[in-house]
């Protein structure tokens, strides 16, 4: 298998709130970079297939490509959606299960700052169309920087908020922030999980963490120049590759800021 990039997006609108507009791209650039995916010759498949393979399932074709989605950005519905059903491009969405709304009310609440998110009718319809919906927390918690308790509630309680809604098993998690730690990864697959995405900003690879999925994140000042790199495999490390002494020793700053009630912002 040779290594794959697996594209982490989060909100792709002209109009984003401030606080997220680091992570946004416009849909034109979007646009663009989904035609340098398949210009590369890159077939995008689903999640669940990169899934299989690394659990020694059937192999990916030779070049491919996967699309995923961070938070429950509205703007999914409304401009992503049409653009993938229009290529037939496959990808997963990962929910902020508190930041969905009761259609025409509120969400039950998270740390995510006001944007607009979807409905919990828009997340069915999306399941209804073939996209993949996967969990990612209830608030959005930094998860390995919370006691047990609490990391259950947002591990466990995100899945059984989407299986609730959905009406099936629902086998795919992403970290919020990208982060975990080992306990949060036992926690993820003793709830049942199959899978479950990072940041790490690297390809992914046969040898890859299936509980620890590498990813590549856009952002509204990725260079063109970069995503044409990554679309033709270059331009990052491969994973895996053993956990950074700084990444510990920045987990531990996180937790001491969340116990003192003040979470690292990102
Ligand atoms: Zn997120």
């Amino acid at each position: 298998m040779t290594p794959v990039p697996v594209f982490i997006y989060h909100s792709v609108s002209d109009d984003p709130e401030p606080w997220i507009a680091p992570y946004t791209v416009s849909p034109k650039a979007f646009v663009e970079q989904l035609d340098r995916i398949e210009a590369s010759g890159r077939t995008v498949v689903p999640l669940r297939s990169l899934v299989a393979a690394l659990r020694g399932g059937p192999p990916l074709p030779d070049r491919c490509a996967v699309l995923t989605f961070d938070d429950g950005h509205e703007d999914f519905y409304w401009t992503v959606a049409p653009l993938l059903t229009e290529r037939d491009l496959p990808a997963t969405l990962y929910l902020t299960t508190g930041a969905i709304r009761v259609p025409g009310g509120r969400a039950s609440g998270s740390m995510l700052p006001e944007a607009p998110m979807l409905n919990w009718r828009q997340v069915s319809t999306l399941d209804a169309l073939g996209f993949e919906l996967g969990a990612h927390s209830r608030t959005h918690a930094q998860l390995d920087t919370l006691p047990a308790r609490r990391l259950a509630d947002e591990v466990k309680g995100s899945r059984a908020d989407l299986e609730d809604a959905l009406g099936h098993h629902v086998r795919a998690f992403a970290y919020p922030h990208g982060y975990s730690s080992a306990a949060v990864r036992r926690c993820v697959a003793a709830a049942g999980f199959g899978s479950a995405t990072a940041v790490v900003n690297a390809f992914s690879s046969a040898q890859d963490d299936p509980l620890r999925i590498a990813r590549l994140m856009v952002m509204a000042d990725t260079p063109a120049e970069r995503f044409q790199q990554w679309a033709d495999g270059r331009g990052a490390p491969v994973a895996p590759f053993p956990e950074h002494l700084r990444t510990r020793a920045w987990r531990v700053y996180r937790r001491v800021r969340s116990s003192l009630g003040r979470p690292v912002a990102c």
